[in-house]
C-alpha cells in the first residue's frame, strides 16, 4: 500500500479509496486488485493475460497482417491493394495522412445487415426499442432493419442524394436513428449526426458547417415528463442557415405520434415532408453504392469539452473493422448476448457501440429513448430485466447520479442476466466503480473502463473482460494496435512507472482523417505539439503493473508549490466524501503556491450546507492525497456545467473560480446553462 501511496498522480488513489467505501480498513495491497472468476476466464475470448500478449504482439510487430485476418471477414466487393497501411503521423515529414486498406471496395450498411441476413440472421432481433414510456416499446429483426434502410436510401436516391453528400441527423433515439445512419452509409452519403438536445443555434453552426442537401428530424420528442418540439428547433436552425448563405432543400420529417400529432407540428410547404407519407412506398430493396475504404463515413463534432467542437472526419474500410473488433473483445460478445448502451447516437459512442460495432457483429442491440430516471431512478435495471440485457454499457456521470439515488432502485431488481459492464466518457472515479461493480453487478461482472476520444473511431484503452485482474479507476492495457506511450514536456517517451502526456505511436485503422474543412487545424491540434505521434490531450500516468490511470485532461492539471496534481485524482478524493455527490477541480493563481486547488462540490440530496461539512470534506483530501492537495476553496455547487454528453467543463469553472465572468467563451453545448448563473451567485457563501 505504501510503495502505491508514493507513485506519481492518480496510481496512489485506489487502496485508501476502497477502504473508505466498503467501509473497513484494507489489509493488504491484493484487495485492490478486482480478478475475474475462473467460470468467466474460461468462457471468455481472450481468458487469459498470456494469450492478450501474443495477440497484442502480433497487433503491433505485424499489424498488416492482423488487420488483414480481421478484414478477411467482412465483405470486400473488391480487394484492398498492396498496402494495407500508409500513413505518415509525423509533420516534419509533411502532410499528416493515414489510409487503411485503400483501394479495398467495400459498404459498411452492407456489412451490418445484408451479410448478417445472408449469413442466417434474418430473424434474430437486431434492435429492442424502448420508449420513454413503459410499456411503449418494438422491435426490428435483421431483415426488418434492413428493408426499413433500404426504403430510406431509395427515397434518399430520389431526392438527389448522392454519394458524398452531406446528410444531417437531428433525431432522439428513435429506431429511425440508427435507421437514417444505415441509410445514408448505404448509398454513400456522409451523415452528421447532430444529439437532439442541441440548440437551433449549435444545429445551424453545424448545417453551415457541413451543407447537407437534407435534414433528417422528427416533430417532437418526450423526455421524461417533458415534450421537447424539435421541429421548432429546426425550423429556426434552417432559417439561421439560409441567413449564412446555406439553404436546406428538404427536412425530412418522422412523425413521432406519442410526443405530437402532426395536426399540432408547424410545416413549411415544398421543404417539409412526413417520413411516413414518402418512406414506406419505396422498394424495400436497395442496391448498395461500393465505396472505397478510404471515402468518407460520417462527420462528427467533438462534446466541446475544451472549447469550439471539432468536425472528426471518419472513413469507410478501418473504422467497420475497428469498430467491430473493439466491440467484441472489450465486451467479451458472445452472439447469445443482449446488449445496451445508454449512449445516444448523437455522441461517437452512440456511433461506433449502439450503431455500427455491435450490428457489424450481428448483435442484439437495445435503443432506448427515454431517460433513466423516469419514472423513477429504477428504470435502467427495469429496461436489463424486461430484455435481458447481458451487456450494459454506460457513463460514469450516470453511474455517480444512480449512485446518490441509493442502492434500493437497483436492489429492487434481479439483473441477473448481467455479465459484463462497462463504462465511458470520464475517469470513472473508483468510489463509483466500486458501486457499479458491488451494487449493479453484484461483484460478478467486469467492468471495461474503456478509454477513447470521438478522434480516435474506438476503444483505445481498456480492459478485456477475463483476460486481466482489474484495479478500480484503471483502463489497464491497449487494445491490439495501439501503442500509447506517455511522454515528459519536450515529447520524450517516458518507460516503466510514469506520468505525462499521453500520445499514440503510430495510427490504427479507426483513427479520424482529418477535421472536415480544416486540415491544418487537424494537425495543429493533434500533430504539432508532440512531433511524431498522435497527441490525445489528456494526461496520463503508468503504475509498477503497467496499468494506466488516466488523470484528465492535461490542460486541467494543477501545479500547486511544485507538485502536479490531475484534477481527476482530486475530485475523487472529494467524492469519496460520503456526503459528497459530485465534484470538479480546477486551479487558480495562488501568491504563494502558484496555483492553488479550487473545489465545485454538489451534496446529496437534502444535504445543507455547513462549515463543519467543509472541513470534513477538505479533511479527506488531506487524508487520502496529502496536504499539498488539500482544497484552499470549497464552492457549493447545485449542479456543475456539463456539456450534452455529461461531461464537466472545467473551462467555465476556471473562469469563475478566477471571477473573469465575462470571459466566460462558449457556452452553447451546455447542457443546462443556468447552473452557471446559480454558481455566481453562491460563490462567496
Ligand atoms: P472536445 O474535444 O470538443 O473538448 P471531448 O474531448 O469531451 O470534447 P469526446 O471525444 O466525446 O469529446 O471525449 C473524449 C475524452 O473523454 C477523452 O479525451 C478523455 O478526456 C475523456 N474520456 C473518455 N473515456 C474515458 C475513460 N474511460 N477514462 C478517462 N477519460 C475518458
Ligand atoms: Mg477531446
Amino acid at each position: 500500500v505504501d510503495s502505491l501511496a508514493t507513485l506519481p498522480s492518480g496510481a496512489g488513489r485506489i487502496p485508501h479509496l476502497n477502504a473508505v467505501i466498503l467501509g473497513e480498513a484494507l489489509a493488504s495491497e491484493e484487495n485492490d486488485l478486482v480478478c475475474p472468476s475462473d467460470e468467466f476466464s474460461k468462457q471468455a475470448l481472450v481468458p487469459s493475460p498470456q494469450k492478450y500478449l501474443e495477440m497484442y504482439k502480433r497487433s503491433i510487430e505485424d499489424p498488416e497482417s492482423f488487420w488483414s485476418d480481421i478484414a478477411s471477414e467482412f465483405y470486400w466487393k473488391k480487394k484492398w491493394g498492396e498496402q494495407v497501411c500508409s500513413e505518415n503521423l509525423d509533420v516534419r515529414n509533411g502532410e499528416v495522412k493515414i489510409e487503411w486498406f485503400k483501394g479495398g471496395i467495400t459498404n459498411i450498411c452492407y456489412n451490418c445487415l445484408d451479410r448478417n441476413v445472408e449469413a442466417g440472421l434474418e430473424d434474430k432481433i437486431a434492435i429492442y426499442w424502448e420508449g420513454n414510456e413503459p410499456g411503449y416499446d418494438g422491435t426490428l429483426t435483421y431483415s426488418e432493419l434492413l428493408q426499413k434502410v433500404c426504403q430510406l436510401a431509395n427515397y434518399l436516391k430520389d431526392i438527389g442524394v448522392k454519394k458524398g453528400d452531406a446528410v444531417v441527423i437531428y433525431l432522439p433515439m428513435l429506431m429511425e436513428l440508427p435507421i437514417a445512419m444505415l441509410a445514408c452509409a448505404r448509398i454513400g452519403a456522409v451523415h452528421s449526426v447532430v444529439f437532439a438536445g442541441f440548440s437551433a443555434e449549435s444545429l445551424s453552426q453545424r448545417i453551415v458547417d457541413c451543407k447537407p442537401k437534407v435534414v433528417i428530424t422528427c416533430n417532437a420528442v418526450k423526455r421524461g415528463s417533458k415534450v421537447i418540439n424539435l421541429k421548432d428547433i429546426v425550423d429556426a436552425a434552417l432559417v439561421e442557415s439560409s441567413g449564412n448563405g446555406v439553404s436546406v432543400g428538404v427536412c425530412l420529417t418522422y412523425e413521432n405520434e406519442s410526443a405530437m400529432k402532426r395536426e399540432s407540428t408547424k410545416w413549411k410547404e415544398g421543404r417539409d415532408i412526413w417520413w411516413q407519407d414518402v418512406v414506406p412506398k419505396y422498394p424495400t430493396t436497395c442496391e448498395v453504392e461500393w465505396v472505397d475504404a478510404e471515402d468518407p463515413l460520417f462527420l462528427l463534432y467533438t462534446s466541446g469539452s475544451t472549447g469550439k467542437p471539432k468536425g472528426v472526419l471518419h472513413t469507410t474500410g478501418g473504422y467497420m473493422l475497428y469498430t467491430a473488433t473493439t466491440f467484441k473483445y472489450a465486451f467479451d460478445y458472445k452472439p447469445t448476448d443482449i446488449y445496451w448502451c445508454t449512449a445516444d447516437c448523437g455522441w461517437i459512442t452512440g456511433h461506433s457501440y449502439v450503431t455500427y460495432g455491435p450490428l457489424l457483429n450481428g448483435a442484439s442491440v437495445v435503443v432506448f429513448e427515454g431517460a433513466p430516471s423516469y419514472p423513477d431512478s429504477g428504470r435502467c435495471w427495469d429496461i436489463v430485466d424486461k430484455f435481458k440485457v447481458t451487456i450494459f454499457y454506460t457513463a460514469p456521470t450516470l453511474v455517480r447520479s444512480l449512485m446518490r439515488e441509493g442502492a434500493e432502485y437497483v436492489t429492487k431488481y434481479s439483473r441477473k442476466s448481467l455479465r459484463v459492464l462497462g463504462s465511458v466518457g470520464e475517469p470513472i472515479n473508483p468510489s463509483a466503480w466500486r458501486w457499479f461493480f458491488n451494487v449493479v453487478g453484484d461483484s460478478r461482472c467486469p467492468i471495461s473502463d474503456t478509454w477513447w476520444q470521438t478522434e480516435t473511431g474506438g476503444f483505445m484503452i481498456t480492459p478485456l473482460p477475463g483476460a486481466w485482474p482489474q484495479k478500480p479507476g484503471s483502463a489497464t492495457f491497449p487494445f491490439f494496435g495501439v501503442q500509447p506511450v506517455i511522454v515528459d514536456e519536450k515529447g520524450v517517451e517516458i518507460e516503466g512507472e510514469c506520468s505525462g502526456y499521453l500520445c499514440i505511436k503510430s495510427s490504427w485503422p479507426g483513427a479520424f482523417r482529418t477535421l472536415y474543412g480544416d486540415h491544418e487545424r487537424y494537425e495543429t491540434t493533434y500533430f504539432k505539439p508532440f512531433p511524431g505521434y498522435y497527441f490525445t490531450g489528456d494526461g496520463c500516468s503508468r503504475d509498477k503493473d503497467g496499468y494506466h490511470w488516466l488523470t484528465g485532461r492535461v490542460d486541467d492539471v494543477i501545479n500547486v508549490s511544485g507538485h502536479r496534481i490531475g484534477t481527476a485524482e482530486v475530485e475523487s478524493a472529494l467524492v469519496s466524501h460520503p456526503k459528497c455527490a459530485e465534484a470538479a477541480v480546477v486551479g487558480v493563481e495562488h501568491e504563494v503556491k502558484g496555483q492553488g486547488i479550487y473545489a465545485f462540490v454538489t451534496l446529496v440530496e437534502g444535504e445543507p450546507y455547513s462549515e463543519e461539512l467543509r472541513k470534513s470534506i477538505i479533511l479527506t483530501v488531506r487524508k487520502q492525497i496529502g496536504a499539498f492537495a488539500a482544497p484552499d476553496k470549497i464552492h457549493w455547487a447545485p449542479g456543475l456545467p456539463k456539456t450534452r454528453s455529461g461531461k464537466i467543463m472545467r473551462r467555465i469553472l476556471r473562469k469563475i473560480a478566477s471571477r473573469q465572468l465575462d470571459e466566460l467563451g462558449d457556452t452553447s453545448t451546455l447542457a443546462d446553462p443556468s447552473v452557471v448563473d446559480q454558481l455566481i451567485s453562491l460563490a462567496d457563501t
